[in-house]
């Protein structure tokens, strides 16, 4: 079967925005449950992602840097070096890491962690 090179693009834009954002607004101060919860959720995110051939290469870029999960700034910097690992063997721009603080916005009311309803 042929690959579908848009679908897995389009695939791709909104995982990654996911990804980030998810970053975005972890805890500075995690507790360990909550960072706990980050490395499993990245490592699921990467065994579940629906592209297998993404999938595989993402694995190795895992194995070789292993999730931050220590605070929100830790995580949105690892998110940011990972996506950059991926743009370099696909040949794309390299993003400015010091740019990642503001550039994802989830939409959502001030002051309100992620399990704070
Ligand atoms: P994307 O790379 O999707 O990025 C979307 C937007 O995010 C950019 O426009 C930019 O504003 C911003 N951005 C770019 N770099 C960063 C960064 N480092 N940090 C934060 N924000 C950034 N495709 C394949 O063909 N082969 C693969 O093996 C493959 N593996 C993938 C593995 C994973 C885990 C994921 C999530 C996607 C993978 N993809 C793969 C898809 C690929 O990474 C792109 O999403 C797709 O090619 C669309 O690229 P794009 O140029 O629109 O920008």
């Amino acid at each position: 079967k042929l690959g579908n090179e848009t679908a897995k693009a389009e695939l791709g834009r909104a995982a990654w925005k996911l990804f980030h954002t998810t970053f975005a607004r972890f805890p500075d101060k995690p507790t360990a449950e909550e960072s706990q919860a980050l490395n499993a959720y990245i490592h699921l995110f990467q065994r579940l992602y629906p592209c297998g051939e993404c999938a595989g290469h993402f694995r190795k870029i895992l194995d070789k840097f292993p999730p931050q999960v220590t605070s929100r700034s830790a995580a949105a910097a690892w998110g940011c070096h990972v996506h950059n690992e991926v743009n370099k063997s696909l040949k794309k721009e390299i993003f400015d890491c010091s740019n990642i603080g503001d550039f994802y916005d989830c939409g959502c009311a001030d002051g309100e962690a992620p399990e704070g309803g």
